[in-house]
C-alpha cells in the first residue's frame, strides 16, 4: 500500500530546507534501509540527515587499520533486494571496512538514495510541535527539515568515547580513535605506538599494525574472551555455494534468535560428558567464530555451563601466549563468557609473543597522566608517538541523548531517560509522538545480528506508518503503562541469564555515572519479532494511535 506524498509547505517565512513525510537521522546501514523502503516501496517523501561527509554509519567513520566485519558478511548485509545479491560477491568472510563501504555505496547508487540525503548535517535539535502535528529538527550546519514522523537511525556504537586522561591536549604526539580514524593515510611506521583498549576495535587493530610499528605498548584494564574469526578468502566456488543456498539460509537468519547461520541447538553443555563437549567446542572453534557462543544452548544462562566454555576458552589462550605472566593478563577469569560482547580475532592472543608488544596492565596499575612525550600510569612512563583510543562508544543511548529532542510539553529525551531508556518494544517512547528508533535500547539491537534486526524494525515502522496514515490517523504514541511492562520484561528477561555478571556497556557500566540498567532485549530475535507481529496483529497494542 502507498501514500501519496505532501506538497511542501512554502507559505511559512520560516519554512524548512525540507518538509516530508519523515526525517530520518543517520545514512547508515538503518537509515539507507528506511529511505529505500519508506520512499520507493511506499511512496512516502522522506530526508535524510547525516552527520558524516558519506553514507555508511559506522562503516564510514570506522576505518581503523584491521577493521572488519566479524559476523559472516553474506549475512551482513541486506536481503530485500534478489537482485542486489546477484550482483554483489563478497571477496572475504568477513569482509573489509572498505569492502562494506563499498557496498553501502552501491547500494546507495543503485536505488539513488544519495538524493534524499543531506551529508555534514548533524542533529542537534529535534523538537515536536504539538499545534501541527511535526518534527522540525535542526542540524549543526543550519540545515533544517519538518516531518510528520522522526525516525533515529543513529546506531548502537556510534557516538564514540574517549576516556579524559589528564594532560592529553599537551602531548605532542598524534592521538587517534578507531571510530574516527583519519580518511587520509596514518603513519605507523617505525613509530612507538600506545593503545588503550582491548575490545572488537583493539583486537583487529593490535594484530595489525604490531608488525609495522617499532613498538606496541597495549594498555589493558579487562581482559577479553575471544575465539578465533576462522578467517577466509572466498573463492567462486565457495560464492556459488552460498549463493545457492542464500534463500534457506536468510529465512533460517529470519527465523533465529540471533540473525546468525549458526545451526542452534537446545542441548546444555552440562548434557555430555567431559570428552563430548571437548570435541564440540573443537569443532565450532575451528569454525563457528562468532557462533562459538551457541555451541550449547545453555552457555547465556547456567554459570557452570559457561564455565565449561570459557574454561575451554583459557586453555586455548594459554596455548597461544608463551609468556606466563603475559598470558595470565590476558586470560578472563572475572565475568561469564559472552556477558560482555565477545570477540573474534586472527592472531590476537599471537601477537604477544612478539618482541616489539608489551602488553600494560592498567587495572592494576591505572593510566594517571599524559604529557607532551609520554603516557604515564600510576607506576610507570611510556614515550610514544601515537596515541590510540579504542575505547569504544557511549553505547546503545548516546547517540540518541546527545542531540536536544523535545517531546509534549517540552519535555527532553534526556530528562525522560534519565534513570535509563524507557521504550515500548524498544521502538518508540511515551512522551516523544511519532519519533522511532531503530534497533536501539529496549530491542535485541547489539545481541544479534544487527543487520537482521533493522529490517525487522524498517519492515514494522514502514507497515505502521502506512497503516496509520490510510486510516487517517496523524499520531502515534507509545502508552506509558505498555512503555513501563515492556521495560519490565526487559529486565526480566535479562535477570534470567549471566549478562547482569559483567560490567558491560549492554548495561551502561561503560561511561561512568551512566544508569545501571540492561538494555537490550534478550529474549532472541525471533521471539521479539513474534511479539511484535502480534502486537501489529492486534491493532498496534500498546500504541496510542489517535486521529
Ligand atoms: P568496547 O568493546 O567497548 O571496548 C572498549 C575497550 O576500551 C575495552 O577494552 C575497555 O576496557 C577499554 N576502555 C574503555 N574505557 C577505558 C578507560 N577509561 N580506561 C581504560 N580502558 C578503557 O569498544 P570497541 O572495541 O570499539 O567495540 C565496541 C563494539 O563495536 C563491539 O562490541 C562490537 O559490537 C562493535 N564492533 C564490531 C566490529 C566488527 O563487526 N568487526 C569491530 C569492532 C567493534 P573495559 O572492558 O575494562 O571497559
Amino acid at each position: 500500500m502507498t501514500v501519496p506524498a505532501r506538497p511542501i509547505d512554502t507559505s511559512s517565512a520560516s519554512a524548512p530546507d525540507f518538509d516530508v513525510d519523515v526525517v530520518v537521522v543517520g545514512a547508515g546501514f538503518a537509515g539507507l534501509a528506511m529511505l529505500r523502503e519508506l520512499r520507493d516501496e511506499r511512496g512516502m517523501s522522506v530526508r535524510v540527515l547525516e552527520a558524516g561527509d558519506d553514507v555508511g554509519g559506522v562503516w564510514y567513520w570506522n576505518r581503523y587499520p584491521g577493521a572488519r566485519c566479524d559476523v559472516d558478511s553474506t549475512d551482513y548485509c541486506y536481503s530485500f533486494s534478489s537482485e542486489l545479491d546477484e550482483e554483489w560477491d563478497w571477496s572475504e568472510r568477513y569482509a573489509t571496512q572498505p569492502e562494506i563501504l563499498r557496498y553501502v555505496h552501491h547500494v546507495a547508487d543503485k536505488f539513488d538514495l544519495r538524493r534524499d540525503i543531506s551529508l555534514g548535517s548533524r542533529v542537534t535539535e529535534a523538537v515536536w510541535d504539538e499545534g501541527t502535528g511535526h518534527w522540525d529538527v535542526r542540524c549543526g550546519n543550519g540545515v533544517t527539515a519538518r516531518g510528520r514522523y522522526l525516525v533515529m537511525a543513529t546506531g548502537c556504537l556510534s557516538a564514540t568515547k574517549r576516556p579524559e586522561i589528564d594532560g592529553l591536549e599537551s602531548f605532542r604526539g598524534q592521538v587517534l580513535h578507531t571510530a574516527d580514524w583519519p580518511a587520509g593515510p596514518v603513519d605507523l611506521q617505525e613509530k612507538r605506538v600506545g593503545i588503550i583498549g582491548t575490545g572488537s576495535s583493539g583486537i583487529q587493530v593490535i594484530p595489525t599494525i604490531a608488525p609495522l610499528v617499532e613498538h606496541l605498548y597495549v594498555f589493558q584494564r579487562t581482559p577479553t574472551f575471544s575465539v578465533p574469526a576462522q578467517h577466509q578468502v572466498l573463492t567462486d566456488s565457495d560464492r556459488a555455494a552460498i549463493r545457492a543456498q542464500l534463500p534457506e539460509r536468510r529465512e533460517m537468519l529470519r527465523n533465529s534468535p540471533t540473525g546468525l547461520s549458526v545451526p542452534v541447538t537446545r542441548q546444555s553443555a552440562l548434557d555430555v560428558d567431559d570428552a563430548e563437549r571437548q570435541a564440540h567446542y573443537e569443532e565450532y572453534w575451528e569454525s563457528a567464530g562468532f557462533g562459538f557462543l551457541l555451541a550449547y544452548a545453555d552457555l547465556l544462562t547456567n554459570r557452570e555451563a559457561n564455565d565449561t566454555a570459557a574454561d575451554f576458552i583459557r586453555s586455548k589462550i594459554a596455548e597461544r601466549v608463551e609468556d606466563p605472566e603475559v598470558r595470565e593478563l590476558l586470560t578472563p577469569r572475572s565475568y561469564p563468557y559472552g556477558a560482555k560482547r565477545p570477540c573474534v580475532d586472527t592472531g590476537f592472543y599471537e601477537t604477544f609473543n612478539r618482541p616489539n608488544v608489551t602488553l600494560v596492565d592498567i587495572s592494576a596499575s591505572p593510566l594517571a597522566k599524559v604529557t607532551e612525550t609520554s603516557l604515564h600510569t600510576m607506576t610507570a612512563e611510556y614515550e610514544l608517538d601515537v596515541l590510540i583510543f579504542a575505547t569504544g562508544f557511549d553505547a546503545m543511548t548516546g547517540a540518541l541523548l546527545r542531540p536536544e529532542i523535545r517531546g509534549r510539553d517540552g519535555r527532553t529525551l534526556r530528562d525522560h531517560w534519565s534513570a535509563g531508556p524507557l521504550t515500548y518494544l524498544g521502538l518508540m517512547t511515551s512522551g516523544f509522538p511519532n519519533m522511532f528508533i531503530v534497533a536501539g535500547p529496549g530491542s535485541p539491537s547489539l545481541l544479534g545480528n544487527v543487520m537482521v534486526s533493522i529490517e525487522q524494525h524498517v519492515a514494522f515502522v514502514a507497515d505502521l506508518l502506512v497503516r496509520s496514515m490510510a486510516e487517517g490517523v496523524p499520531t502515534i504514541e507509545a502508552d506509558a503503562d505498555a512503555e513501563v511492562e515492556w521495560v519490565q520484561r526487559v529486565n526480566d528477561t535479562a535477570a534470567n541469564t549471566l549478562y547482569m555478571e559483567a560490567a558491560s556497556y549492554y548495561l551502561g557500566a561503560e561511561i561512568p555515572g551512566k544508569p545501571r540498567v540492561f538494555m537490550p532485549y534478550a529474549g532472541g530475535l525471533r521471539r521479539y519479532r513474534r511479539e511484535c507481529d502480534e502486537v501489529a496483529k492486534d491493532g498496534y497494542r500498546g500504541l496510542h494511535r489517535r486521529p
